[in-house]
C-alpha cells in the first residue's frame, strides 16, 4: 500500500487541503481524508491525472521531418499524409516497441495516466500479415508494461482507400484488414493484455476506410469496450463522403449508426452548427487534439457550442508531434479565442478556464476509455499527478488559479510526479525509466533515418 498526503487536492467534492489518499496493491484508491496531520510521502498539490485519448504513437518518429514546403505549393494535409505511408513502410515491429514506449514515457512525463492507443499498422510491409497476427499490437501492450502506462487499446479496422470502396493504396496495404481477419486480430490482441486496468476496444478508423454496412453494424458486432472512430477532420474527407454516400460525415453517422456513450468521435473539427448540437446530444465524446489540428490545419473544433450542448471532451496527442497535456488545453481553448475575438473562452460562471477544461477532459477521457478513472475516490484507479507548487510559475497561485497557471503560463514541466492505477512511474519530472527508453527511441530513429 502506498499513502501520499498533499497540502491541497483536487478532490470530487472539490479543494481540500492536509489530504491522505491510500493506494491499495490492485492500484486502486482505497482511502482519502481531509485535514490529517501529514504522513507517508508529501506533495504540494494532488490532481486526477487525464487519459490521453488518441495517438497513433509510430509518427511521433516522423516529428520534425515534415515542416518543408512539399513538392505540392499547395502542401497539405494530404502531402503530409504521403511521407507518412512512405515512413511507415519503413518500421518493424522492433521499432514499432521502442516508439511506443518513447510516446508513453512522453504521455506519462506529461501527466498523463492512461494511453488509447489508435492502432492501425497491423501487417509486414507488403501487406502480408506476421506469423501472429496482433504482433504490432503485442508491441504496443510491451511498450506499456515497460513504461507503466495504462492502455486502452484500439485495435482499427481500415478496409478501403476511400468512400467508393477502393482497394487499399500502396502506403495503406499494412492496415488492411476485413472484418472477419480484423475480428480475429483484435482477439488475439487482447490476450496478452494481463494488467488489470488495461482494456480493449474497437475502432473503425473512419467513413472513407470502413464500409457502410459494416459501421452501421459496428456497435453490434463487438458490443463491450469504448469504440473510437475519427470523424470529419478535413474539408476534403467532407467532400468525398457528401459525393460518395450523400450526407455530410457527421450527417451520415447520425442517421446511420447507433452512436451513444461507448463512442469517442476523434477531430470533429468539420462540423455545422446543428451537426455540433446533435452529435453532442448523442452522448459521444469528442476526442480532440488541438495541437495535432493545428499543426495539419484541420481546423477548429465548435467547442463552445458542444460544450454549450452539454457535449463531453477529452484529449489525445494524435501526431504525437508535440505531447504536452497543459498546451493541449491552452491550444483548445486559444482556438475558441482566436475565432471568436474572445477571452477565457470555456470559464463558466463557477469555474476559471483551466479548471472548466481540466474537470471536462478528466470526465470525458475516463468515458471515452471506460477507465474507473479521472477522480480522486475511492474504488478508483490511482491515476494521479503532482504539480510543484515551489515553482515561480505556480508561486502565489492556488486551486483554480493554480491550474490556470499551469495551463496558461507554465508547462509539463511542473509535473513532478505521476501514478498510473497506482504504478508510481514518474518522479521528480522524469520517469522512472527513462534512460533505457530514449536510448532505444535513438537507435531507431538513427535505423530510420538511414533508410528514409
Ligand atoms: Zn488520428
Amino acid at each position: 500500500m502506498q499513502t501520499i498526503w498533499a497540502e491541497t487536492a483536487l478532490l470530487s467534492s472539490g479543494w481540500a487541503s492536509d489530504v491522505r489518499v491510500d493506494v491499495d496493491d490492485a492500484g486502486r484508491i482505497s482511502a482519502i481524508e481531509t485535514g490529517v496531520p501529514a504522513t507517508g510521502q508529501r506533495v504540494p498539490m494532488l490532481l486526477p491525472a487525464p487519459v490521453n485519448v488518441h495517438s497513433h504513437a509510430f509518427q511521433r518518429a516522423m516529428a520534425g521531418l515534415t515542416e518543408k514546403r512539399g513538392p505540392d505549393p499547395r502542401d497539405s494535409f494530404w502531402t503530409w499524409r504521403q511521407l507518412m505511408f512512405r515512413f511507415l513502410d519503413r518500421l518493424t515491429p522492433d521499432h514499432i516497441e521502442a516508439i511506443t514506449a518513447f510516446v508513453q514515457m512522453e504521455m506519462l512525463e506529461a501527466g498523463y495516466a492512461c494511453n488509447a492507443e489508435f492502432h492501425y499498422l497491423h501487417h509486414q510491409p507488403g501487406g502480408a500479415a506476421y506469423d501472429t497476427l496482433a504482433e504490432t499490437a503485442h508491441r504496443v501492450i510491451a511498450a506499456s508494461e515497460q513504461t507503466g502506462i495504462g492502455l486502452c487499446l484500439l485495435p482499427v479496422l481500415y478496409q478501403f482507400g476511400g468512400c467508393d470502396g477502393r482497394d487499399l493504396g500502396p502506403g495503406q496495404i499494412r492496415f488492411g484488414n476485413d472484418l472477419e481477419r480484423y475480428t480475429a486480430l483484435r482477439e488475439d490482441a487482447g490476450r496478452l493484455l494481463n494488467a488489470p486496468d488495461a482494456n480493449l476496444g474497437a475502432s473503425p478508423h473512419s467513413l472513407r476506410a470502413v464500409g457502410r454496412e459494416d459501421l452501421a453494424q459496428v456497435a453490434q458486432l463487438f458490443p463491450q469496450g469504448p469504440i473510437h472512430m475519427h470523424l470529419a477532420e478535413q474539408r476534403a474527407e467532407v467532400t468525398e463522403v457528401e459525393a460518395a454516400w450523400g450526407a455530410r460525415p457527421v450527417e451520415w453517422a447520425l442517421q446511420n449508426m447507433e452512436i451513444d456513450s461507448r463512442w469517442c468521435m476523434i477531430h470533429c473539427t468539420q462540423m455545422t452548427s446543428e451537426e455540433t448540437e446533435a452529435l453532442a446530444r448523442s452522448q459521444a465524446v469528442a476526442g480532440l487534439c488541438p495541437i495535432t489540428e493545428s499543426s495539419l490545419g484541420d481546423g477548429i473544433f465548435d467547442g463552445i457550442r458542444w460544450a454549450n450542448a452539454g457535449g463531453a471532451m477529452a484529449v489525445g496527442s494524435d501526431s504525437n508531434i508535440r505531447i504536452a497535456l497543459a498546451e493541449e488545453l491552452r491550444t483548445l481553448d486559444y482556438s475558441q479565442r482566436l475565432r471568436d475575438g474572445s477571452r477565457a473562452a470555456f470559464a463558466s460562471a463557477d469555474k476559471s478556464t483551466g479548471r472548466r477544461l481540466f474537470d471536462a477532459v478528466l470526465e470525458g477521457g475516463a468515458q471515452a476509455t471506460q477507465r474507473q478513472a479521472g477522480k480522486l475516490e475511492v474504488g478508483a484507479w490511482a491515476d494521479m499527478l503532482t504539480l510543484d507548487t515551489g515553482s515561480e510559475h505556480l508561486w502565489g497561485r492556488k486551486d483554480d488559479t493554480a491550474l490556470d497557471a499551469w495551463i496558461f503560463a507554465g508547462d509539463d514541466r511542473l509535473v513532478r510526479d505521476v501514478w498510473s492505477a497506482g504504478r508510481h512511474m514518474v518522479t521528480g519530472g522524469q520517469h522512472r525509466r527513462r534512460p533505457e527508453i530514449v536510448a532505444a527511441y535513438k537507435q531507431t530513429i538513427d535505423a530510420l533515418k538511414a533508410a528514409l
